[in-house]
């Protein structure tokens, strides 16, 4: 099929050179060929996905105007509500949940016309760098198969990059949308906190989650965002936005920005491939009219080990309601605590395990003013960080990940450096800010990302900047 992008297919319907349908039988035949392989989805949504294809047909057929993302195949996490479908979140415990409702981003992507295909492979619970703890399968990077495709979202990382679909959504509460979008060579973007509805969202931390496109494309993302973004009555975090992502206002060049490149992030563990990659794009840049400037962030050395007590602390309280009572599957005992214990003892994987005696560690009585409070004040030094390098520019550029992607089980039982993955990216997350990865060559054969950060709501300028990068490189 020629129409290889979100914008495209929809022009191509709206122009009746193709029909939703037929958009559809291409990408379920790319997931027939290619899924058994990767291992990007846990369920295709055969019979629905048609029917919303056919929908868009008959708009077509009576001359109705065409919503945003008609007839456009789009893939979400497995962490996303649809309902009347499974959402496991990657997880044993959910095994058997089937949404009563459908998230907001569900809700919109509806609304848009958006045919949704299928739901991907996840860490479990969205806890991990590589989508090797989902509690059902590994997916493997399309790049290449011996290799993980980053996470938590690889499954959808991996169902762009591979042509399964032509965007999807991913979450990201420390870089799990940008840094397997890296690992994979496709656009992977999260929000400003706030920009996105998390109604319907399985939580994972619930101050650092955000929902957010992949895309082969900048202006893709900008669509997807700007279907799926805005204030929402189900979520009081979500704010009255200024001015909207429409792709019609993306800019393509870099006249008049002036970018920050942070001393700090260029540590020595990152890979020499990787930083040759990173200082070729800067170069690119600044041949192109953007202004570069050396910045500093002396507090990113803090901002993994803070991520790393936030978040903890803030999923053993979201995961608390997975009990077998309220949610999961119940225990079979019939006294009350053996059966809380044989629903979570055999219910959560390991990392999830370790996650939630962290979190209730850095929580409880005698440690929190020590661990808890101590990150929170961090978190909001990192933040004010930030603030005062966006009064001197306007997006910030540094590498999406230290490293290309890995072997599979390399560093599967090593959670230090699988948490070092995210080094570049929690930052964004503690700051609420909006952050997007972009490909920007290859090392050793292997994609790496740039990663463009601005100021909270400030999204549209790192799709701006990332729409002008692509237009030199593509
Ligand atoms: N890899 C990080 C973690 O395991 C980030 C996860 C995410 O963004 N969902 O916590």
């Amino acid at each position: 099929m020629e129409y290889k992008t979100a914008i495209d297919i929809r022009k191509a319907i709206e122009a009746k050179e193709i029909t939703a349908v037929a958009v559809l039988e291409h990408y379920l035949n790319q997931i027939k060929e290619k899924d058994n392989e990767v291992g990007a989805f846990l369920e295709v949504f055969e019979d629905e996905a048609r029917k919303q294809a056919e929908h868009i047909d008959e708009m077509v057929a009576n001359g109705q105007s065409l919503p945003r993302m008609a007839g456009v195949p789009i893939a979400i996490k497995d962490n996303m509500l649809y309902k009347g479908k499974v959402a496991s979140a990657g997880s044993q415990i959910l095994e058997k949940y089937v949404s009563a409702y459908d998230s907001t981003v569900v809700k919109r992507l509806k609304e848009a016309g958006a045919v949704i295909v299928g739901r991907t492979n996840m860490d479990e619970f969205a806890m991990g760098s590589s989508t090797e703890t989902s509690a059902w399968k590994v997916t493997k990077n399309p790049v290449d198969i011996t290799k993980v495709p980053g996470g938590s979202s690889g499954g959808s990382a991996a169902a762009v990059a591979s042509g399964m679909v032509p965007v999807a959504l991913g979450s990201d509460t420390g870089g799990s949308i940008r840094q397997p979008a890296s690992l994979c060579g496709v656009v992977g973007m999260k929000p400003s906190y706030g920009r996105v509805s998390r109604f319907g969202l399985i939580a994972l931390g619930s101050s650092l989650d955000q929902i957010g496109p992949f895309a082969t494309t900048a202006k893709d993302t900008a669509l997807v965002l700007e279907v799926i973004e805005g204030i929402d009555e189900h979520d009081a975090t979500t704010v009255e936005l200024a001015e909207t992502t429409a792709p019609e206002i993306v800019e393509s060049d870099f006249k008049g920005m002036k970018f920050g490149v942070p001393k700090e992030y260029f540590v020595d563990e990152m890979d020499s491939g990787v930083k040759e990659a990173i200082e070729k794009a800067i170069e690119l840049i600044k041949n192109n009219g953007g202004e570069i400037k050396e910045v500093s962030l002396p507090l990113t050395e803090y901002a993994l080990p803070a991520y790393y007590i936030i978040q903890p602390a803030e999923a053993s309280s979201n995961l608390g309601r997975f009990d077998g009572m309220r949610y999961g599957s119940r225990g079979l005992s019939d006294n009350l605590k053996e059966s809380y214990l044989m629903a979570r003892g055999t219910g959560f994987g390991k990392e999830v395990k370790r996650r939630i005696m962290v979190g209730a560690y850095v929580l409880s009585a005698g440690y929190y003013d020590a661990y808890y409070k101590k990150a929170l004040q961090v978190r909001q030094m990192i933040a004010r960080d930030f603030e005062r390098v966006f009064n001197e520019v306007d997006v910030i550029i540094s590498p999406t990940s230290p490293c290309t992607a890995w072997g599979l089980g390399d560093k599967f039982d090593d959670p230090i450096a699988m948490y070092l993955a995210d080094i570049f990216t929690v930052s964004a997350n503690i700051a609420g800010i909006p952050g997007i990865s972009v490909p920007c060559g290859t090392a050793n054969g292997l994609p790496v990302g740039l990663q463009f950060l601005a100021g909270s709501f400030q999204d549209g300028k790192i799709i701006h900047a990332a729409n002008a990068f692509e237009a030199l490189t593509k």
